[in-house]
């Protein structure tokens, strides 16, 4: 089976106010995220990648750089491309009020997700992330993934005209993800729609039967491993993790997570011992394929797992 470690690299400033004086620090926190005990965001996820022997495929989000720089979205791009992985496309159309000069007559005022900008104006944005990349040197962008996985059909359409023909924007737990594809495309298993390739969110049942994402900062690693175990059995041939730039470090500081930091340094050492029978893949390697696997039922994670998540989750609150 073959396990897709992804990751969205972005940058926030706590707030669209200020952003001048705010988009330095911001940019330290999300890009290195440095601490006394190490730089726990991009810099540490690569250590431990790397240390793993392990792939990963970065959605990088470029919009910002057309405020701030190119070379802020360098320096970005460099970290990850020492290490060999993949760089695909993301985009946070948040930022789209706050490019100088407006890319669009009607980016004036913000609109977050990108379902809610026509067609023309959705080609725009990839066009723009695009060529973003293209001039720090990513010019064989093949993915993408829509910010907050907040596409709709038009997408589908605008990926189409730029030639981008891989996406991972289904998001099968989060309501504003394909709003207008709920019953038109299944949001589990890997498709093809409007010719574009369609890699989903990988989600399971937890031990509680509960579905839920397979997301790093959202899951224990029992959970984890339960459910890669069960997906294997149930023959699916790929398993989609998500992860940030900033998901080990704590909420607003810049300061590791322990928990996030275990589980996910268990997950990679987990992957790293099962190499062979689970591949971490990039979406630039060979092609994803197609179809829902012979058993259909999603994957699930055992009781004891998710219990020690719960458990976790209540000990980040008091640590
Ligand atoms: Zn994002």
């Amino acid at each position: 089976m073959k396990i897709y470690l992804t990751f969205d690299v972005e940058i926030w400033c706590g707030g669209w106010s200020d952003l001048d004086r705010r988009f330095p620090a911001s940019f330290d926190r999300y890009v290195y995220g440095r601490s006394p005990k190490g730089d726990y965001a991009l810099p540490k996820t690569l250590e431990i990648l790397d240390r793993h022997g392990l792939k990963g495929v970065f959605f990088v989000e470029p919009l910002f750089a057309a405020r701030f720089g190119v070379d802020r979205l360098a320096t970005i791009v460099n970290l990850i491309r020492a290490g060999g992985h993949d760089i695909q496309l993301h985009l946070h159309p948040e930022w789209t009020d706050e490019i100088r000069p407006l890319p669009f007559v009607g980016a004036t005022v913000k609109r977050q997700h990108l379902s809610y900008y026509t067609l023309d104006e959705q080609v725009a944005l990839l066009t723009m992330g695009l060529d973003l990349l293209a001039q720090v040197g990513c010019s064989a962008v093949t993915a993408f993934r829509a910010g907050s996985f907040a596409c709709n059909h038009d997408t589908y359409h605008a990926l189409r005209q730029v030639g981008i023909g891989i996406d991972s924007s289904l998001h099968a737990v989060l309501p504003h993800s394909g709003p207008d594809l709920r019953d038109k495309i299944d949001f589990l298993h890997p498709l093809e729609f409007e010719q574009i390739r369609i890699l989903p969110m990988t989600v399971f049942r937890d031990g509680l039967g509960k579905r839920r994402p397979a997301q790093v900062g959202a899951c224990s690693f029992a959970e984890m491993r339960d459910a890669i175990e069960s997906a294997v059995t149930r023959q699916a041939a790929h398993f989609v993790i998500l992860s940030h730039n900033f998901e080990m470090l704590k909420p607003g500081l810049s300061e590791p997570d322990r928990f996030v930091v275990a589980r996910f340094e268990a997950l990679c050492r987990y992957l790293g011992d099962n190499r062979g029978r689970l591949t971490a893949a990039t979406l630039s390697g060979e092609p994803i394929k197609i179809g829902a696997p012979i058993d259909t039922a999603l994957a699930d994670a055992r009781w004891p797992g998710t219990l020690w998540r719960l458990g976790e989750q209540a000990m980040r609150r008091v640590i």
